[in-house]
C-alpha cells in the first residue's frame, strides 16, 4: 500500500505511516485527535505533563503528576499556616526538582559531561538573580508583588515590568539553551524545547528567591488573615510562573533547533519565537501588576485575579506548544520520508516504547500506535525492549547503541 501523504510503501496492516505519521485509517493527515508525542491524547488539550515533558510521557506518566501534586499540596498547606520561608522555598524549587528528575529519567545528558549542561543553567540562574535584584530594587513594589504600592499603578513601574524585564530576562533565558542546542548531540527540535523549559524554570526559581527574600529572612508569620494572599503568591510564583517562562522560552529555542538534522540557528522563525516569548512575559508581568491593585493595597482579590490571569496565559501557551511540536514532528517526518526515512530508530530490533510493537526500519512513527519516535529518549530508540534477546552486535550495555 502507498501512503497518500508521503508516497512511501507501507504494510497493509499499518494504522499509521511509519515514515510520515499519516493516519492511514482515518485519513486525517493533520492528526488532530492523535498528538504526535502522545497519540491517545488530542492535540488541543491542557494536559500539562505530556506537554512540557514530552519525552517521558510514555513511560511514567503518573510519577511526575504525583510529584507535582505533592509539591503543590505542601506549598498551599505551609502558606496557609504562615510558614512563609518554607512555603516560598518549596514553591521556588518544586518544579525545578521535578524537571531535573524528568531529565535524569529520560537520560537527556547521554554521554555529554553533566558539568557542561549544569554550567549552562548555573549561568542562567546567576544572571537571573543579578538581573532580578537590579530591577526589583528600582521599582516601588512591595516585595510580594501583590497589591502594588498604596499610591496606585505607576507608568514607570509598568515600563520596567512590561518592557525592560521581559526583553532582558528572555535574552538571558536564551543563552544557555542556545549554547547547548548548537552542539551536534542536541540539535533536535525536542532537545531545543526541553532546554528552553529548563532555562525558564531555572530562571523563575532564582527570580522568586530574590523577589521574596523578605519572606525567607522574615521568619514564620503564623496563621493570619493574609493566608489567601500568601497561597495565591506561592501558587503564582511557584507553579504558574515557571511553566509560563519555560514553555515560552522552549518554543523559541525549538525554532532555533528547527526540524531537520542540524540546528537552524538565528532564523526569522527564531526571532518570531523570541518576540512571542517576550510578549507573553510582558502580558504576564503587566497583568499581574495591574490586577494586584484590584480591591486595594494587599487585597486577596487582586492576588487571586493574578493567579487566574496567569492560568489563562498558561492554558493558551500549552495549546500553542502542543500545536507547534505536533506540526514540527509531522513536518520533519515528511521531509525525512522524502529522503528514504530517518535513522532515529536505527536498531535491527527496535520497539515502540509506548505500545511495545516492533518498529519498521527507518521509522519516524510507530505504525501501530502512531507515537513519534523523536518523542522517545534517544537512548531508547535503537535498543531492544527489556527481556528480549539482544540484537546482533549489541553488546548488552544500555544506551550505547546510538550511532
Ligand atoms: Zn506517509
Ligand atoms: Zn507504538
Amino acid at each position: 500500500m502507498e501512503c497518500p501523504r508521503c508516497s512511501s510503501d507501507v504494510p497493509e496492516v499499518s494504522h499509521f505511516c511509519h515514515h510520515c505519521g499519516n493516519d492511514l485509517q482515518s485519513g486525517d493527515a493533520q492528526r488532530k485527535k492523535a498528538y504526535a508525542a502522545r497519540p491517545d491524547e488530542p492535540v488541543a488539550s491542557f494536559k500539562l505533563v505530556s506537554t512540557i515533558m514530552p519525552q517521558g510521557a510514555g513511560r511514567q506518566p503518573y510519577t511526575y503528576r504525583v510529584a507535582l501534586g505533592i509539591a503543590l499540596l505542601l506549598t498551599v498547606v505551609t502558606a496557609a499556616l504562615g510558614a512563609l520561608p518554607v512555603a516560598i522555598m518549596v514553591a521556588a524549587f518544586a518544579i525545578p526538582i521535578v524537571y531535573i528528575l524528568y531529565l535524569y529519567d529520560v537520560n537527556l545528558w547521554e554521554d555529554e559531561p553533566i558539568p557542561v549542561v549544569a554550567a549552562a543553567f548555573v549561568l542562567t540562574g546567576v544572571l537571573a538573580a543579578v538581573f532580578t535584584w537590579l530591577w526589583s530594587d528600582k521599582i516601588s513594589l512591595s516585595t510580594d508583588l501583590v497589591g502594588g504600592n498604596p499610591g496606585g499603578p505607576s507608568g514607570r513601574d509598568l515600563l520596567i515590568l512590561m518592557l525592560l524585564v521581559p526583553v532582558v530576562s528572555e535574552l538571558i533565558r536564551q543563552i544557555g539553551p542556545i549554547y547547548l542546542a548548537s552542539r551536534p548531540r542536541y540539535d533536535d527540535l525536542m532537545d531545543g524545547f526541553t532546554f528552553g523549559v529548563v532555562a525558564g524554570v531555572g530562571f523563575a526559581c532564582f527570580e522568586t528567591l530574590v523577589l521574596h527574600w523578605g519572606w525567607i529572612s522574615g521568619g514564620f508569620a503564623g496563621p493570619g488573615s493574609s493566608a489567601g494572599t500568601w497561597i495565591s503568591v506561592v501558587l503564582l510564583q511557584g507553579f504558574v510562573k515557571p511553566l509560563i517562562y519555560g514553555s515560552a522560552t522552549g518554543l523559541a529555542v525549538a525554532e532555533f533547533s528547527g526540524l531537520g538534522e542540524k540546528y537552524d540557528g538565528f532564523t526569522p522563525r527564531w526571532v518570531f519565537g523570541l518576540i512571542q516569548a517576550m510578549v507573553v512575559n510582558a502580558l504576564f508581568q503587566g497583568g499581574v501588576y495591574l490586577l494586584g491593585f484590584v480591591g486595594g493595597h494587599g487585597s486577596t482579590v487582586g492576588a487571586i485575579l493574578g493567579v487566574a490571569w496567569g492560568l489563562v496565559l498558561l492554558g493558551a501557551l500549552i495549546i500553542l506548544v502542543r500545536t507547534v511540536l505536533h506540526k514540527g514532528l509531522l513536518e520533519a517526518a515528511l521531509e525525512s520520508a522524502a529522503r528514504g526515512g530517518s535513522n532515529h530508530a536505527s536498531g535491527e530490533l527496535a520497539f515502540c516504547s509506548r505500545c511495545e510493537m516492533p518498529l519498521l526500519p527507518h521509522s519516524d512513527f510507530c505504525s501501530a500506535c502512531g507515537n513519534s519516535v523523536r518523542s522517545v529518549p534517544k537512548s531508547e530508540r535503537g535498543v531492544a525492549a527489556q527481556g528480549s534477546a539482544p540484537a546482533a552486535g549489541f553488546d548488552g550495555t544500555t544506551g550505547e547503541t546510538q550511532a
